[in-house]
C-alpha cells in the first residue's frame, strides 16, 4: 500500500471511530464491548453512568465487574449456557455502584463475528430500576391483598354466622362455610344463581315467600332486618328458623354494588320460646291447657258465642275419692290416674272444645257455641259413661267416677270468672246429690249452702268409715318449760277433700247435730290414746277435750263420759273437758249441776277462749272450774306496736282472778317471744301456742313425750 492510501485509510478509520463512538455515545442505552474472553474493551458514557464505572476502570477487566456479587454467580452461568447454546444472552442483573447504590439493568449480549471466528461480544445495558421498583410495589401490594383477602376467608369461614354476598343483581357472587352448611349449596353450585334460589326464605307463620332482603338493602341503600318469624328452607327441603340482616356493599365511589346477608339459626331458641309458651298455657302432667289459657278460650268463646247467638258451656269437674287414692296407693299411681282419665275424657268432646286441667283432680271442659242446654247435658252423660270402665294402673284396677257441675253462658254468668265459680257450686250440688253425676247450676244454688250440704253428707260417711284423726298440742309451764298438759285437736281426713281444719266442718256439724257423736269419737279416742301411752310407759300429761255446747247440754253427756272413761279404763284426773262460757251461761243451773257431777268423777274442767263471751264474773265464782283458757285475740294484740293496752289489762286482770280462785291460767296462742316475756312478766303460769309446738299427731306427739322424759331424767344445768 503506498503511503498516501495508508494515510487516508488511517484517515477514514478515524472518521469512522469517531462516529462509531458519537452513535455509542448519543445512545441511552449502556453499550460494553468485550473481547472472546469477556474483558472490557470498550464503553459507552451510558454504560459509564449506569454501571458507576470510569472508561479505564472497565477497561480490560471482566464485562462481569459491575455485577453485584450476589448476582455474578448466576448471569455467568446463564452467560456461559447462551454461549455454548449459541444463543442471545440477556438477563436481568442488579449493578453495585462504588458509592453503594444499586441499579436495576438488563444485558442483551450479541457474538461479534468476523466471517466464522468469534471476535467477543456487544452488550446493551438497560437501566430498568424504575420499572423494576413499580414491580416491587406491584408485588408487594398483590401479597397484601392476598393475605388481606385470606384473612377475610379464614375470618368468614370460621365464624358461627351464614353469611352471602351478591351482585347488583342479586346474583350470588360468595357463601361461607357456614351459609354452605345452612342453604346445601357449596359456593362452587351457588355461584352467579339468583339469591331467592339459594336464599330461599318463607314467613314462618303464613308460609308465604319472604322479601328478598338483599333486594331491599340494595335499593334502599341502607341495613335491613330480616322479617320476624323467618324460615329458610334448605335444598334438601329441611327448614331452619333464621334471625339477621342484609347491608349494601359499595365501591370506592360509593356505589352499591352488591349486597351482603347475614344470618344465623335461631330454631333451638325459637324451639325453646315456643316450649315455654306451651308451659306457661298447659299443664305439666297431662299437657292439657291450664286455668290461663281455659280463660283465655272462654272469653273468646263467649264473644263468638254472642256474635253467633249460640251458648257456651262450662263444664267443671271433679273425681270422686281420688284424694283417698293418691293417699292410699301414692302420688305415683295418682299421676298415672289423672293421665288416664284425662285421655278418656278427651275423647268424649269435638276438637272446637277445650278439655283443661285446673291441677289436682279438677278438671273443666268448654264447650264453644253450643245450641242448648240440653247438649251440654249430652257431653255430662258421656263423660260419665267413659268413666264407668275401671282403668288399669299398674297392678291397679280402680274405679273412678266423677262429679260434673254445668254452667251456661250467658244464663248463668256474663264473666268467666261467674261462670267457674258457678259451676264448681254446681259441682258440689252433684258430689252432695250422691257423686257420680251431672248438676246444672240452678240461681237459688248457694256456694256456701251448697258446700255445707255436702260437708254434711261426708260427715255422716266420715263417722261410718273413722275419716277423722286427732292432733295434739302441747300446754307448757311458763317458768319451768315443762309441758303440763295437751289439748287434742280434732282433723278430718277426707278422701275428696283431704285434711280439714275444725273450722271447715265443726260449725256445719253444730249445726246439723252430727257435732254430739263427733264429739263422742273424738273424747274416746282421746282417753283411749291417752291410756295406750300409759300402758306403753310414757310420761304422759292430762289431754283436754273441747266440748261444744250441744254437747254439753245433751241429755246422755254425762252418762256418754262416765261410759267411756270405764271402757278405755283412763283414770279420770288425766282428762281435761274445754268448755266455752256461753254453753255455761245459756242455762247457769242446769251448767252447774253437770260441773259438779264432773267434778265429782274427778274430771278437770277448763273454761276455753275465755274473755270473748259475755260471762259475768260473779257467776263464774260458783263454777267448779279449774283452768281459764285466755282466748287467742287477746294474747295475740299483747307487744304489739297497735298498743293493745286494753288486751293487756285484761290479760292481767285474769291472771290475779285466776291466782285469787286458786285456777290454773292458760294463754293460748303463743306465737312470739314478746308476748312468752309479757306473760311471764304479769306471772302467767302456762301457755299453748305455735311458739311451743304446733298441733302435732298421735306418733309425733308420743316422739315429743319421750323427749320430755329425757330431759326430766338429765335435766340441764340452769
Ligand atoms: P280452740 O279450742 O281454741 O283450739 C285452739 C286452736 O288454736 C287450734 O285450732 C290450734 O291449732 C290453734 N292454735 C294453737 N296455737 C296457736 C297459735 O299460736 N296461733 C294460732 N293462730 N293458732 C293457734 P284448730 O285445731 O284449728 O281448732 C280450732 C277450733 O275448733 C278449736 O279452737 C275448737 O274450738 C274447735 N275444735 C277442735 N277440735 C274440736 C273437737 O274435738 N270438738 C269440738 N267441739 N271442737 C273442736
Ligand atoms: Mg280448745
Amino acid at each position: 500500500m503506498r503511503p498516501g492510501e495508508r494515510t487516508a485509510i488511517a484517515a477514514a478509520l478515524k472518521v469512522s471511530d469517531a462516529r462509531f463512538r458519537a452513535i455509542s455515545d448519543a445512545s441511552p442505552l449502556g453499550i460494553l464491548v468485550s473481547d472472546e474472553l469477556g474483558n472490557c474493551l470498550y464503553t459507552n458514557e451510558a454504560y459509564q453512568k449506569i454501571s458507576g464505572l470510569t472508561f479505564e476502570q472497565a477497561l480490560g477487566s471482566n464485562w462481569s465487574l459491575a455485577i453485584q456479587p450476589e448476582d455474578r454467580q448466576r448471569v455467568l452461568a446463564e452467560w456461559s449456557a447462551a454461549a455454548s447454546g449459541r444463543t442471545p444472552f440477556q438477563s436481568e442483573v442488579r449493578f453495585l455502584r462504588s458509592d453503594g447504590s444499586v441499579v436495576w439493568a438488563r444485558l442483551n449480549a450479541v457474538a461479534m463475528r468476523i466471517g466464522k471466528s468469534a471476535h467477543g461480544n456487544v452488550q446493551t445495558v438497560e437501566d430498568i430500576t424504575a420499572r423494576k421498583a413499580v414491580e416491587t410495589q406491584l408485588r408487594l401490594a398483590e401479597e397484601a391483598l392476598f393475605a388481606e383477602k385470606e384473612r377475610a376467608q379464614v375470618t368468614l369461614n370460621s365464624i358461627g354466622d351464614a353469611v352471602l354476598t351478591t351482585d347488583p343483581e342479586g346474583r350470588l357472587t360468595y357463601l361461607n362455610a357456614a351459609a354452605e352448611v345452612m342453604t346445601g349449596w357449596s359456593g362452587e353450585e351457588a355461584r352467579g344463581r339468583p339469591l331467592a334460589e339459594v336464599f330461599n326464605i318463607i314467613d314462618g307463620s303464613t308460609r308465604q315467600i319472604a322479601a328478598n332482603p338483599a333486594q331491599v338493602a340494595m335499593a334502599e341503600d341502607k341495613v335491613v332486618g330480616l322479617a320476624a318469624d323467618c324460615v329458610l328452607i334448605r335444598r334438601d327441603g329441611g327448614e331452619s328458623a333464621i334471625e339477621d340482616s342484609a347491608a349494601p356493599i359499595h365501591n370506592r365511589e360509593g356505589r352499591v354494588v352488591g349486597a351482603v346477608i347475614v344470618f344465623h339459626d335461631v330454631s333451638a331458641s325459637r324451639a325453646m320460646t315456643l316450649k315455654m309458651a306451651h308451659m306457661a298455657h298447659h299443664d305439666f302432667l297431662t299437657g292439657l291447657p291450664n286455668r290461663a289459657l281455659l280463660t283465655e278460650r272462654l272469653e273468646h268463646a263467649m264473644a263468638s258465642a254472642n256474635r253467633r247467638r249460640k251458648q257456651t258451656a262450662v263444664l267443671f269437674l271433679d273425681l270422686d275419692y281420688f284424694k283417698h287414692i293418691n293417699d292410699s296407693l301414692g302420688h305415683g299411681i295418682g299421676d298415672q290416674l289423672l293421665q288416664a282419665v284425662a285421655e278418656r275424657l278427651s275423647t268424649c268432646i269435638r276438637a272446637t272444645d277445650t278439655l283443661s286441667r285446673q291441677g289436682g283432680d279438677e278438671f273443666v271442659i268448654l264447650l264453644a257455641d253450643i245450641e242448648q242446654a240440653q247438649d251440654a247435658a249430652n257431653v255430662g252423660e258421656k263423660l260419665l259413661a267413659a268413666l264407668a270402665l275401671p282403668q288399669q294402673i299398674g297392678d291397679h284396677e280402680l274405679h273412678v267416677t266423677l262429679s260434673i257441675g254445668i254452667s251456661i253462658y250467658p244464663d248463668d254468668g256474663k264473666t268467666a270468672e261467674t261462670l267457674m265459680k258457678n259451676a264448681d257450686t254446681a259441682m258440689y250440688a252433684a258430689k252432695a246429690s250422691g257423686r257420680d253425676n251431672y248438676q246444672f247450676f240452678k240461681a237459688e244454688m248457694n256456694a256456701e249452702a251448697v258446700r255445707h250440704l255436702l260437708i254434711e253428707n261426708n260427715l255422716r260417711r266420715a263417722l261410718a268409715r273413722g275419716e277423722f284423726v286427732l292432733h295434739y298440742q302441747s300446754q307448757i309451764d311458763l317458768i319451768s318449760g315443762a309441758m303440763t298438759g295437751t289439748e287434742a285437736l280434732v282433723r278430718w281426713l277426707d278422701p275428696d277433700l283431704g285434711l280439714l281444719q275444725p273450722e271447715q266442718f265443726i260449725p256445719i256439724a253444730i249445726e246439723c247435730g252430727l257435732i254430739v257423736p263427733i264429739g263422742r269419737w273424738v273424747l274416746r279416742e282421746a282417753c283411749r290414746q291417752v291410756k295406750a301411752w300409759l300402758d306403753a310407759g310414757l310420761p304422759v300429761v292430762p289431754v283436754a277435750v273441747n266440748v261444744s255446747a250441744a254437747e254439753f247440754r245433751h241429755k246422755n253427756f254425762l252418762a256418754g263420759v262416765a261410759s267411756i272413761l270405764a271402757e278405755t279404763g283412763l283414770a279420770p284426773h288425766y282428762l281435761e273437758l274445754e268448755l266455752t262460757e256461753s254453753s255455761l251461761m245459756s242455762d247457769v243451773e242446769a251448767s252447774l249441776s253437770v260441773l259438779r257431777a264432773l267434778k265429782a268423777m274427778g274430771l278437770q274442767l277448763a273454761i276455753d277462749n275465755f274473755g270473748t263471751g259475755y260471762s259475768s264474773l260473779s257467776y263464774l265464782r260458783h263454777f267448779p272450774i279449774d283452768t281459764l283458757k285466755i282466748d287467742r285475740s287477746f294474747v295475740c294484740a299483747l307487744a304489739t306496736s297497735e298498743g293493745g293496752e286494753g288486751e293487756a289489762a285484761f290479760v292481767g286482770a285474769v291472771i290475779g282472778m285466776g291466782r285469787n280462785l286458786k285456777q290454773r291460767v292458760i294463754a293460748e296462742g303463743v306465737e312470739t317471744l314478746e308476748q312468752l316475756t309479757f306473760l311471764r312478766a304479769r306471772q302467767c303460769a302456762q301457755g299453748q301456742g305455735f311458739h311451743f309446738s304446733r298441733p302435732l299427731s298421735a306418733t309425733e306427739f308420743a316422739s315429743l313425750l319421750v323427749a320430755e322424759r329425757q330431759q326430766v331424767a338429765s335435766p340441764s344445768p340452769g
